[in-house]
């Protein structure tokens, strides 16, 4: 019953979105649903994503204190200004004009909105295997990053809150953005995914991305679930000493290239 129930409830979701993207593709160019419609996964995943961790710093809210990675440490107001200044730069002027210019690239690699839509399995098993480039490749460019020179003068921007929350995620240099977007656009390189895919996989990638720097560790989260998924605690102890756990997504790239033993030995001391 529950099973037939589910499925009946799947089938008329997914109904509503075959009629929503009908409805988009009759409405808008091409041009509209691509580029517009990929800047606004973006946003959407970003700030949608963003605005609890925003309120829980804002409010610091006592009961939610306990889950924070760094005991009190929150975002000043002029954190969150200064903050919010740079996103409206890079989301306009960097991210903007990049997925504009790679309009003829996404055209030449077979990026279609088309129906039918892609199954819920073609979806998803595309969207790990974005996941998967992703991770390695934002591994081993992140450790570049942290190269005297590359830090010095791209890097160190990210790297001004060692206690990092929410809107800090894309918190950057506008060259780091422009680099570290070389891995999240390579996965869909190689497939060619529908565009649908493709507004699902940026949303999820920056949702992903906020989840990591919102500070808080809470027993629900992903990692908890998933031990090769990292997680806030993951990434937030990158913040707080400078160095180690350069993968943004999973745990196995730092563990098979070693750079993850002072974590995991502080991690033990403080367990033990
Ligand atoms: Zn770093
Ligand atoms: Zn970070």
């Amino acid at each position: 019953m529950i099973l037939e129930l589910t499925t009946f409830a799947l089938l008329t979701s997914s109904g509503r979105v075959h009629r929503g993207w009908a409805f988009l593709c009759d409405s808008s160019s091409d041009f509209t649903m691509t580029v517009w419609g990929l800047f606004c996964s973006l946003v959407c995943g970003y700030f949608l994503g963003c605005l609890p961790y925003f309120i829980l710093d804002v409010l610091k809210v006592p009961f939610f204190k306990r889950y924070k990675v760094q005991t009190y440490r929150y975002p000043s107001k002029a954190n969150l200004q200064k903050c919010c200044l740079n996103l409206f730069v890079l989301f306009f002027f960097v991210m903007f004009p990049m997925i504009s210019l790679s309009y003829p690239l996404f055209k030449a690699i077979g990026v279609s909105r088309e129906l039918p839509l892609p199954s819920l399995f073609t979806v998803l098993v595309q969207v790990l295997f974005f996941f998967l480039v992703e991770d390695f490749g934002n591994y081993w460019l992140h450790r570049w990053l942290h190269t005297t020179w590359a830090y010095k003068n791209i890097h160190c921007v990210h790297h001004e809150y060692s206690a990092p929350f929410a809107l800090a995620a894309t918190y950057a240099h506008p060259l780091e953005v422009v680099i570290l977007g070389i891995p999240t656009f390579a996965g869909p390189l190689v497939v060619g995914p529908h565009l649908f895919t493709l507004w699902v996989w940026l949303m999820m990638r920056q949702y992903e991305a906020v989840d990591i720097h919102s500070g808080y560790e809470f027993p629900w989260n992903l990692n908890s679930l998933l031990s090769f998924y990292g997680g806030t605690e993951h990434h937030d102890y990158h913040h707080y000493l400078y160095s180690g756990n350069y993968a943004s997504i999973f745990t196995w790239c730092d563990s098979i290239y070693g750079t993850n033993l002072s974590y995991k030995m502080r991690k033990f001391s403080r367990d033990c």
